[in-house]
């Protein structure tokens, strides 16, 4: 298959210190792959060269074999390349339903109606009911998004994301915050999402990372140690030195 989204010898530097070095990263289409390392590996920066937040000091970031290196981040969204972000004010304030109904129609270009049920919203409201059914979240369409548990809010929050029709979804510790009991539930029910959306996410709790990950890229340093199937990860010598280390640090 071929790889969605690639970076190559993508490096960001602060000043002379390189918080992302030489990363040439390949994310198959349809991959459900995670980006491991320790605190300070440099795995923000990546996703936020990734979606144009950051600019590279050098490298290269391609969307199906095409150079985005120098669009800004609305243009990459366009594309297809699209993260997760905080509910805003707004957002907190509509239900859920409505909330991912605007969504749906900024992606359509179609005008969002503040006066009208959002059940005028036609073809949208259908699109972003289909988009809750997928995330579980049909019996909360119609409560305020600010009333929900901290994990629906972040299952919400990918609701959004995946109402701009994103290729490819980045999560940047999408069960940050969110108690272990619902995380559990927050990834198998990103685990459910359809194929034709590729995953890269970030998550340091290693039991999610490995129910959830086809594939894993571990970086330390700033740079990639190494990128495999999970069995291998898991008997890999360097990374389990690596997180003897952070184990023993902490
Ligand atoms: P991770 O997400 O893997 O924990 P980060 O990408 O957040 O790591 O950070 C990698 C390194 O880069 C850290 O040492 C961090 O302090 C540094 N860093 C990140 N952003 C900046 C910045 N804007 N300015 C200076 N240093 C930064
Ligand atoms: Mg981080």
């Amino acid at each position: 298959m071929a790889p969605v989204l690639q970076t190559r010898n993508l490096t960001k530097r602060f000043g002379g210190f390189a918080a992302c070095s030489d990363v040439s990263l390949s994310v198959e289409q349809g991959a459900r792959h995670a980006l491991i390392g320790p605190n300070g590996a440099g795995k923000t920066t990546l996703i936020n060269l990734l979606t144009g937040f950051l600019e590279p000091s050098a490298g290269e970031v391609l969307l199906k074999g095409e150079t985005v290196t120098r669009l800004g981040q609305h243009q990459r969204v366009k594309r297809g390349l699209v993260r997760t972000f905080q509910i805003n004010q707004l957002f907190a304030e509509m239900t859920v339903l409505e909330s991912v109904t605007l969504s749906v129609c900024e992606r359509l270009g179609l005008g969002w109606s503040w006066w009208k049920p959002v059940g005028s919203h036609g073809a949208a409201v259908d699109e972003a009911a289909e988009l809750l059914d997928t995330l579980r979240l049909l019996d909360v369409a119609h409560e305020k998004t600010r009333n929900l548990a901290y994990g629906k809010q972040r299952l919400i929050e990918i609701a959004l994301a995946l109402a701009s029709k994103p290729q490819v979804l980045l999560l940047d510790e999408p069960a940050a915050g969110v108690p272990t009991g619902e995380s559990r539930e927050l990834f198998e029910t990103i685990g459910r999402l359809p194929r034709d959306v590729t995953i890269l996410l970030i998550e340091h709790d290693m039991n999610l990372v490995f129910r959830f990950a086809e594939r894993i890229t571990v970086m330390v340093g700033g740079a990639m140690l190494t990128e495999d199937v999970p069995e291998a990860i898991a008997n890999d010598r360097r990374v389990k030195e690596v997180y003897l280390g952070e184990a023993l640090d902490g």
